[in-house]
């Protein structure tokens, strides 16, 4: 007997409703993909990434890992922006966090949870570098915080990849963004760092670490 068979039973429901709205739907995606949009998320099962901004499949080019990381070194993830900007050609790419990330909390608690805590070093990384900025802000507010720096710095690696680098020496227009997401109501937040160049992402960047020291 197979197991999980109620997923199986859900999925034809979904293909059959879909079908029922837009009987070319499948065929057309068969076809071929041509997302304008690129996802990078955290594995976090609340924050399905279609599913809260409104895309169907075929529209959003998707890549998520725990804590919703860019790493220099990160082949897949690397991979992933390399295939959605020179084949896919897509025209954003969306750096999204969530507020009570649990990777993010493990970090700033310095949990030890197993081969994860080499990953999430990245986030005290990112903790250690903005020390001042968080310890100036009511302990209850720090995670919060942090969830959104790290965004901050994760836009700030996708714009230093050489694949988005190259992209806008060539002159291709290239969004990133960064966004946070609530899951206690289900609502986005834009960050305020679209950043379309390296000079742009410069001045997003003085202008958010400025803002917060005198905050
Ligand atoms: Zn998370």
């Amino acid at each position: 007997m197979r197991s999980l068979s109620a997923l199986f039973t859900n999925n034809r429901a979904w293909a059959e409703s879909m079908k029922a709205r837009d009987p070319e739907f499948f065929a057309r995606l068969a076809r071929q993909q041509a997302p304008r949009h690129v996802w990078v998320g955290c594995s976090d099962s609340r924050v399905p990434a279609n599913e809260i901004v409104g895309l169907l499949p075929g529209e959003l080019f998707v890549h998520r890992n725990v804590a919703n990381l860019v790493i220099h070194t990160d082949l897949n993830c690397l991979s992933v922006l390399q295939y959605a900007v020179e084949v896919l050609r897509v025209e954003h790419i969306i750096v999204c966090g969530h507020y009570g990330c649990g990777g993010v909390r493990a970090a700033m608690l310095d949990s030890r949870l197993g081969l994860i805590d080499n990953w999430l070093r990245h986030v005290q990384d990112v903790m250690k570098k903005h020390a001042a900025l968080l310890e100036r802000l009511p302990e209850e507010q720090r995670l919060d915080r942090l969830c959104e720096l790290n965004v901050i710095e994760q836009v700030a690696n996708v714009a230093q990849t050489t694949v988005v680098q190259s992209a806008w020496e060539r002159g291709q227009h290239l969004e990133i963004h960064g966004w946070i997401y609530r899951i206690s109501d289900g609502v986005l937040h834009d960050l305020a760092v679209c950043t379309t160049s390296l000079a742009e992402l410069e001045e997003n960047y003085a202008r958010i670490y400025t803002r917060g020291a005198e905050g």
